[in-house]
């Protein structure tokens, strides 16, 4: 039904302003989803229970409304930005106007006309599938919010912006995903918000290690976060298409509007730079194979030449085995769908994405020996043990992000990234407060926190907050005594499952290995047979320069990322050491200053054993959607509750998640929306 309008036009929604009356009533953004803020200005101070409509503007009373906005039992006293929650439902049609009735059913305030077309648009449709209910929160497809039945299940009344901004707010953990956290609700006016960091940095899992400040003097080296993934080119039959990664763009924006507010001071400005990946003259060293000359092969020369790289084995099985692979790991759709929306690609692949089966349920070797009927031999040729029994989705995205043949870095190191959140931080965060505890206070629905000055105190220290976002990793907070959660969401802490990461750094006296006759210049595929060295990267920053200079010596994963934390470090350091000296000779040794680092996360009491979050089987399918409810007012944040794992992106992503769900929980859907427009709906093609 549409109610013929005559006499007046329908006014762009930005602009539906009151119409007359002692109430003022607008609504500044009706815009997909369906959800709006009215906003109410009460021209007289103290208003009896009074009701809200929306209907045709032409009603003469109440009972002639469709639909039921709002009953408010009395009207707020003063002018403050006082709002309802209006959960607009399927079948209103535009032009309406939204009234303000008193019990005798007179009209006390209307708004302008709404066209509400935008907000009835099908844009979403795509995500409709999941079935919005209390159990699994906020639309478990995309950060940005569709579905409504959450808070159709609220009854909000009148929401009083000013006074739920003065609201309090805890932020346990200043790693990236804590620190914007606290920029997205500073942004929207919270004032009142706590950061509680266990150490005396923030940055967490971004660390870059200097050898000798300043840091323009390039001794540093990166134990934690590298690099960033920009694009990939994938074949094409003929042609080749470049891949822009959608997914990680949030961690430039972020930079940009850092530098902007901090503007542009040298301290904390974040500059860009090429990260090199790959260099044709990186070296491959497989056990005595040589040039013809004696030299170690680079990477260049096995690509001429593949007899002197690794031996691989040929068999028309593995052939099949890796065609069957292939249609799943290389499929172009589903590659163009990561880069340019990972969030309907992540849903796609959970339900279907393995040939019409779930992505989650099936780990490679169950799809590939069970199911495909492949022999376990063959199956376990196509990749190595510890990846092979990995559940595809994040081998699928990551493998992927990994192709990538551009990369940026921060100039000066990655750690000036979290560091450019300090000026706006401020107080607000306070460092060495290793949380212990959560608990809620019923009576008083907070949330208490609580940490010891000394590990041999007694007693604990306390805070407490109306909500509290936990930007820790699960491998932490497992540890803590927490209130009753959600019996999946409990699980999810407890036993979500990580990978380890080890990393040693190496300072040299001069830049050696830019001097060679083929040079290296940066990049991170030098390959190595030595047991226990992984990757090693030479660095890309500052090159030509004439001083001392770190080498990340070796960079290992999943098991070497555990078993070297048996191995004392400076036995260790040497190892990687003797390793480099395989590659490039005595020069090794005369060049090393002595000075060394070595990061086992494992070892790191603030990641507590994980370098990242790695569901195994069905972990992430079940548990991602239990994030998505507020519970007894906490709010998990951090990497590991995102769609992907182990990317900043990652962690920003779960902020702009989480942040977006306590304004919808508190009301403030256009504060939400405004969030979800600025730092997601972007960069996603809907
Ligand atoms: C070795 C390695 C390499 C990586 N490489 C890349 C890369 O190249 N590119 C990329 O994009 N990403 C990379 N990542 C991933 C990226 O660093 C993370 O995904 C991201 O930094 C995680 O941010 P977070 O806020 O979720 O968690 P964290 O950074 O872990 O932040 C958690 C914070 O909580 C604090 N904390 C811990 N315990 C307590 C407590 N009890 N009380 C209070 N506070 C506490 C910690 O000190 C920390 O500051 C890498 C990670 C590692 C480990």
């Amino acid at each position: 039904m549409l109610w013929i309008l005559a006499g007046f036009s329908i006014l762009p929604v930005t602009l539906a302003a009151a119409l007359s009356g002692n109430i003022e009533i607008s609504v500044n953004d009706v815009t997909a989803p369906n959800i709006v803020n009215v906003h109410l200005i009460y021209h007289e101070p103290d208003f009896k229970k009074h009701s809200f409509t929306y209907g045709s503007c032409d009603i003469a009373s109440p009972v002639n409304s469709l639909h039921r906005v709002a009953t408010i039992p009395s009207g707020p006293s003063s002018g403050h930005d006082s709002r309802l929650v209006w959960v607009v439902p399927d079948n209103v049609s535009p032009g309406g106007c939204i009234a303000a009735w008193d019990m005798e059913g007179a009209r006390i305030g209307q708004s302008e006309p709404l066209s509400l077309d935008s907000i009835l648009q099908d844009s979403f449709t795509k995500r409709d599938r999941i079935p919005m209910t209390n159990e699994s929160g906020i639309d478990a497809e995309g950060p940005w919010f569709n579905g409504v039945t959450l808070l159709k299940s609220k009854d909000f009344g009148a929401v009083d912006a000013k006074k739920i901004k003065e609201k309090s707010i805890g932020i346990l953990g200043a790693g990236i995903s804590g620190l914007m956290t606290h920029f997205l609700l500073q942004s929207v006016g919270f004032q009142n918000i706590e950061i509680s960091e266990s150490t005396g940095r923030v940055g967490g899992r971004i660390r870059t290690e200097y050898f000798e400040l300043p840091e323009s003097n390039y001794q540093y080296q990166e134990m934690g976060a590298m690099r960033i993934p920009l694009t990939a080119p994938i074949p094409l039959g003929n042609e080749t298409l470049t891949l822009n990664f959608t997914t990680h763009r949030i961690v430039f924006q972020l930079s940009e509007t850092l530098n902007e507010l901090n503007k542009q001071h040298e301290s904390f400005k974040v500059d860009w730079i090429p990260f090199i990946q790959n260099s044709d003259n990186a070296l491959s060293l497989n056990g005595k194979k040589r040039n013809p000359d004696g030299s170690i092969p680079t990477i260049g020369d096995v690509s001429k030449n593949s007899s002197l790289g690794a031996s691989t084995i040929h068999t028309a099985v593995l052939e099949k085995l890796n065609a069957e692979l292939g249609k799943i790991m290389y499929d172009p759709s589903m590659m163009k769908l990561i880069a340019s929306n990972v969030y309907e690609a992540h849903k796609k692949f959970l339900d279907v994405g393995l040939n019409g089966r779930g992505g989650d349920q099936w780990s490679q070797v169950a799809y590939l020996h069970n199911l495909l009927g492949f022999d376990l031999n063959t199956t376990e040729i196509a990749g190595d043990l510890s990846n092979v029994d990995a559940p595809f989705w994040v081998n699928l995205y990551d493998n992927l992000f990994f192709s990538s043949t551009e990369w940026k870095t921060v100039d000066k190191g990655m750690s000036r990234l979290p560091n450019a959140f300090k000026p706006l931080v401020g107080d607000d965060l306070k460092y060495h407060r290793k949380i212990q505890k959560i608990e809620y206070l019923e009576d008083e629905k907070k949330v208490q926190v609580s940490w010891k000055k000394n590990y041999t105190d007694r007693g604990f220290q306390n805070a407490k907050y109306d909500y509290t976002f936990v930007a820790v990793p699960f491998t932490v907070v497992r540890k803590w005594e927490l209130p009753d959660l959600s019996t999946t969401l409990s699980h999810a802490v407890a036993s979500l499952g990580y990978t380890s990461a080890c990393k040693v750094a190496l300072e040299f006296k001069t830049r050696f290995w830019e001097h060679l006759s083929r040079p290296i210049f940066g990049s991170c595929n030098t390959k190595t047979d030595i047991p226990g060295i992984g990757n090693v990267c030479y660095p890309g920053f500052n090159m030509n320069s004439s001083g001392p200079a770190v080498i990340l010596g070796s960079y290992n994963l999943d098991d070497y990322g555990e078993r070297w934390v048996s191995t004392p470090e400076k036995e260790h350091a040497q190892y990687v050491l003797d390793a480099f000296a395989q590659l490039h000779g005595d020069i090794v040794y005369e060049q090393y200053t002595g000075n060394f680092k070595r990061l086992c996360w494992l070892e790191e009491e603030s990641n507590a054993g994980g370098s990242w979050a790695f569901p195994s089987l069905g972990q992430h399918q079940l548990f991602i959607p239990s994030y998505f409810n507020t519970e007894k007012n906490i709010i998990f944040i951090g990497e590991h509750t995102s769609y992907t794992h182990s990317w900043i992106a990652s962690a920003l992503e779960s902020s702009v998640r989480g942040t977006v769900q306590l304004l919808l929980e508190m009301g403030l859907v256009d504060e939400a929306k405004e969030i979800t427009r600025t730092w997601m709906g972007r960069w996603v093609t809907v």
